[in-house]
């Protein structure tokens, strides 16, 4: 039974974890993880859509979008170096009108400018059935 520690974190979730992690890089080694179920990750970690966010959707430049951003640059190095598979299939994102379209020029814009990001524009035809 450990009765001392110098870090005591409560939740082995990705948060928990990331915490741990990081402290022992930082030279921590007293360190203990409470976990309330038998095993870590049961939670929303080991059960969630498994997708790495870009932050798009996120108030622009806000921290929350740019931890976003980097989040998922950290998480994509993280996986190459443990050999875990990502899928980079990107994303589609649809714009249901001219004012949405408007807004996600603007955004895209920006993204491409700042991040250097890709993106493509496709007509909603190319989705549409061929009507012959
Ligand atoms: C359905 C769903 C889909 C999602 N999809 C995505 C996605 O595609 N991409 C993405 O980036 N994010 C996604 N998320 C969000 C993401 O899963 C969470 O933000 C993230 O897992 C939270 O991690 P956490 O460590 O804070 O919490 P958790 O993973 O919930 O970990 C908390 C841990 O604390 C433990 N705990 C709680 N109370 C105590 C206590 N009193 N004592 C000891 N241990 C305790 C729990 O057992 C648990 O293991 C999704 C979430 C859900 C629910």
């Amino acid at each position: 039974m450990i009765d001392r520690v110098d870090v005591l974190i409560i939740g082995g979730g990705i948060i928990g974890l990331t915490i741990a992690r990081e402290l022992l890089k930082e030279g921590y080694d007293n360190i203990a993880i409470l976990e309330k179920e038998k095993e870590i990750g049961k939670h929303a970690s080991g059960r969630n859509s498994g997708v790495l966010h870009a932050g798009i959707y996120y108030t622009k430049d806000s921290l929350k979008a740019k931890l976003c951003l980097k989040g998922n640059h950290l998480m994509k190095d993280y996986c190459r170096q443990k050999n875990i598979p990502v899928f980079e299939t990107g994303k589609v994102i649809v714009a249901k009108n001219e004012e949405e379209t408007k807004v996600l020029f603007h955004q895209i814009r920006h993204l491409r400018q700042h991040h250097g990001h890709e993106y493509k524009y496709h007509s909603a035809h190319q989705y549409l059935p061929h009507q012959d």
